[in-house]
């Protein structure tokens, strides 16, 4: 805590993995004489930078950048790019730490990065999101490269500014390197399945969850907050494999629709006219929209949390599981307070942490990388079914984990245990560096 003043968010990640790892540290002696524990906490570089722009009046903005390049033992630096107010060096760390453990998870050769800036995209016109995002890059630039560190998209970082961002890196190194970047457009590099990827991924891994209980989500009620990309392809997939998804929100209220959520007028709200949730009422005057509402408050079967961290409480998990929620797979990093973790825990339901049940959109990242390298593109059936396998195979490592460690049924501690091994091993085997 000493060492990291004020950085809330990352303590609360860290100490979350800790918590599962005693029984590890008595099988394996030699991480503690390595003194893994301590050095795999402190991220290899952090990189903090100024961001200066125009905005459309001649205004100057400035404002800062960030990433950190947690861990490479198991391969380049990778990990998303958020734009988001609320952004500071503890949020980063905490998305960084989480993601050297999710990578490890996906069976992929990826290290954990993650990377930033409290730059609000909302509100902003096109010409100022692309004057940011090449403002950005000329500083970042210099720190990644498809060996290096390769970003992604997060919060507020979408195909749009992937877009302007390879523009940018493109014109500066004079290379048309398709493996620096993930979530490029399908016609200059990007993988057919990415945009879905992180949505569809949690669905299956949920869909696993069920099986194991003998059941699926034919018939199940759900809820999905948020309403970005996350959001909508987890709506999508639940709606194919037979659910209803009846409410999603975004940061100012939620939408109700009993019938289910019209995804189409969604996408078109969300992804093409960039609109707030509310708006939706609009063409379904059988929806109702609720200014502040607490979607947690709605009575469902399946939950999946897709905006944000620390969006389930204590109260809320309670609520939930009182209501007759039996499963929730996290879409979102970190979205359940350790309070509201107790709570599932305790009451034995179906419960995916976000770094098992979110990793397919890293996952397909790194499928886009292969198909980079070897300069291919594979068909969308192809990739989803390999996206499912990953899914399916992480959901196996976890649940066997957890069991091998005396803990049945806790994918807390079957993801934390498993990812940390293989890191770790790693670690050892390429000494003290
Ligand atoms: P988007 O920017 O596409 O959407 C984010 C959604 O969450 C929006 O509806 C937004 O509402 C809402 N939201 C964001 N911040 C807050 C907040 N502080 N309070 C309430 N609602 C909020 O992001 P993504 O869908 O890509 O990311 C969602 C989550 O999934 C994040 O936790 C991210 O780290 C995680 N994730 C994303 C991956 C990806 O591939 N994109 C991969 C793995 C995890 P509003 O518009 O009002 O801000």
């Amino acid at each position: 805590l000493a060492r990291n003043p004020g950085e809330t968010e990352f303590h609360q990640a860290v100490r979350e993995v800790l918590e599962s790892l005693g029984p590890v540290l008595v099988k394996h002696p030699e991480f503690c004489h390595q003194k893994i524990i301590e050095r795999i906490c402190e991220p290899e570089r952090q990189i903090i930078f100024r961001v200066p722009w125009q905005d459309d009046n001649g205004g100057v903005q400035i404002n800062r950048g960030f990433r950190v390049e947690f861990n490479s033992a198991l391969g380049p630096y990778k990990g998303g790019l958020r734009f988001h107010p609320s952004v500071y060096l503890g949020i980063i760390k905490f998305l960084g730490f989480e993601q050297i453990f999710k990578n490890a998870l996906t069976g992929m050769p990826i290290g954990g990065g993650k990377g930033g800036s409290d730059f609000d995209p909302k509100g902003k016109s096109d010409d100022e999101i692309m004057r940011f995002c090449q403002s950005f890059m000329t500083e970042l630039y210099r720190h990644i490269g498809e060996h290096t560190d390769v970003p992604a998209g997060d919060i507020g970082v979408g195909g749009r500014e992937i877009g302007y961002m390879f523009g940018q890196y493109k014109r500066i190194t004079n290379r048309w390197e398709a493996g620096v970047l993930t979530g490029k457009g399908l016609n200059w590099g990007g993988s057919l399945v990415r945009p879905e990827a992180t949505g569809y991924g949690a669905t299956f891994f949920v869909d696993e969850m069920l099986k194991v209980r003998g059941e699926s989500f034919d018939g199940k009620t759900c809820t999905v907050s948020g309403s970005g990309n996350v959001a909508i392809y987890t709506i999508e997939k639940i709606h194919q494999l037979g659910g209803k998804v009846v409410a999603c929100s975004d940061s100012n209220g939620y939408v109700y629709h009993e019938q289910g959520i019209d995804l189409e007028l969604l996408q078109q709200l969300k992804e093409v006219e960039r609109r707030r949730i509310k708006d939706y009422i609009t063409y379904h005057k059988d929806a109702k929209y609720v200014e502040n509402g607490n979607i947690w408050d709605i009575p469902c079967q399946v939950a999946m949390p897709s905006a944000t961290q620390n969006e389930i409480n204590g109260k809320d998990a309670a609520k939930l599981v009182k209501n007759g929620c039996f499963a929730v797979g996290e879409g979102a990093n970190m979205p359940t307070t350790p309070e509201g973790v107790k709570v599932f825990l305790e009451a034995g339901i179906a419960y995916g942490p976000g770094k098992a049940a979110n990793a397919g959109g890293v996952a397909t990242s790194a499928l886009e990388m292969q198909q980079n390298a070897c300069r291919d593109s594979w068909t969308f059936e192809y990739t989803e079914q390999r996206l499912q396998q990953i899914m399916k195979g992480i959901h196996e490592t976890c649940y066997e984990i957890a069991e091998e460690y005396g803990t049945p049924g806790n994918y807390v501690n079957g993801a934390n245990i498993a990812g940390f091994i293989k890191v770790a091993k790693a670690m050892v085997a390429l000494g003290l560096v």
